[in-house]
């Protein structure tokens, strides 16, 4: 595989750029937002200045790694003879059915189509699209240049050799590729998110404060981050709509988000990304703290 179209430049598809352009490939980077690309692009040149200062890579690396990036407003001009599609655009389920529809109808019929998706089906995915043997997930962890992990997904009618070529590209990319199956949540929301909804409950059941949960889960199991805290940084509204998935998937009422988590929500109280969730980000500035913990 040589090259690449990333849909979505966000969080997630910039990074996922990043690492194929580092790793030369050549990235067509599409996003329907002009200010999404030339955000995600100016993040792409900002954390390869940070790897130039560490002496990760050279002036040069950074280069040609942002030359390896070619970006396109539309999936019709991007996809032209791309090897691998990986779809990291916002997420919403009518929205994925539609761009992947759009793929199978536009790129050639050997083109391996993979979403980086948190929680849809890969199954309900690849079923809109005329190859549902070559379609798969590729689940980048946030942010995607430091985290190691790929949770790669095998939808129901995914072929082994579709598999096999996904999970040896992201060895290529410097990945751990875990290969798993598609039920709600896959494994690793369908652990972390629990977790983070017992957080939430243990708070709304007054049985200690944000700082208290957090502390007892840094300090008595090493996580780096409180469950709280990462909540807030994944964005409430993405856990709730994860928990959601599996409540439904599953049918089972341990999955069920807690009410205060699905109060805040309501609130506009998401996390991070709003300035306040658990905690609150626009008058401590701790955003910014914990985005360089991962950094
Ligand atoms: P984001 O909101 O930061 O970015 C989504 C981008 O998709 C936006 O720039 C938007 O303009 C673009 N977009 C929307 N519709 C489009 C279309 N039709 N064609 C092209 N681009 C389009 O979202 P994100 O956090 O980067 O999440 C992207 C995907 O990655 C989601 O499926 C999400 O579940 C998954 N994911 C997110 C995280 C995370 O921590 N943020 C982690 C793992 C997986």
């Amino acid at each position: 595989m040589k090259k690449v179209a990333v849909i979505g430049a966000g969080t997630m598809g910039n990074g996922i750029a990043h690492i194929f352009a580092q790793n030369n490939f050549q990235v067509h980077l599409i996003d329907i937002s002009q200010a999404s690309i030339d955000k995600g692009m100016a993040t792409i040149a900002k954390n390869l200045d940070r790897m130039v200062a560490k002496e990760k890579i050279s002036a040069i690396d950074k280069t040609t790694t942002l030359e390896n990036i070619a970006t396109f407003n539309s999936i019709a001009h991007g996809i032209k003879d791309v090897d691998l599609v990986v779809e990291a655009a916002t997420e919403n389920l009518d929205l994925k059915l539609k761009i992947f529809k759009e793929l199978s109808e536009l790129s050639t019929a050997n083109t391996i189509l993979a979403s980086n998706t948190s929680s849809i089906s890969i199954t309900q995915i690849a079923a809109v699209t005329d190859r549902p043997e070559k379609v798969i997930g590729m689940h980048f962890m946030n942010p995607v240049p430091i985290m190691r992990l790929v949770e790669i997904i095998r939808g129901y009618n995914t072929s082994d050799e579709t598999t096999n070529s996904i999970m040896k590209l992201s060895k290529e990319l410097g990945k751990t590729p875990t290969e798993v199956n598609d039920y709600p949540g896959f494994v690793a929301n369908r652990i972390l998110m629990p977790m983070i909804n017992e957080a939430i409950e243990t708070l709304y059941n007054g049985v200690a404060g944000v700082q208290e949960i957090d502390t007892v889960m840094k300090l008595g199991m090493a996580h780096p981050m409180g469950p709280l805290q990462l909540a807030d940084f994944i964005g409430l509204d993405i856990c709730l709509s994860i928990l959601d998935v599996m409540h439904d998937g599953f049918k089972n009422p341990k999955y069920a988000p807690c009410p205060l988590l699905v109060n805040m929500v309501t609130a506009g109280k998401l996390g991070v990304k709003s300035g306040e969730g658990f905690y609150n980000y626009s008058e401590t500035r701790k955003a910014e703290k914990i985005s360089k913990q991962f950094s």
